[in-house]
């Protein structure tokens, strides 16, 4: 597990999985590292700005800042 310099303000779940394409690629994981489907988009706040985040579903469980969310607050579309 590691912990991100930034913090989640928002989690937003997609209706459906949809295949990475084009700009549409898995953030944390990169293009090369990951070739799962975008679950969900995450909002966090860095430093000095708010940065969307497309993330597969393997992000949401390693990424303790990610799993704490949905456990404590679920995902805000809910
Ligand atoms: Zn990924």
């Amino acid at each position: 597990m590691t912990r991100m310099e930034s913090s989640i303000i928002s989690l937003i779940r997609l209706d459906s999985p949809k295949p990475q394409e084009g700009d549409w690629i898995c953030t944390p994981h990169g293009r090369a590292n990951c070739a799962r489907d975008i679950v969900a988009v995450a909002e966090l706040q860095t430093k000095d700005a708010v940065q969307p985040y497309r993330v597969c579903g393997v992000w949401l469980t390693e990424n303790e800042d990610a799993a704490g969310y949905l456990a404590e607050r679920g995902y805000d579309n809910r």
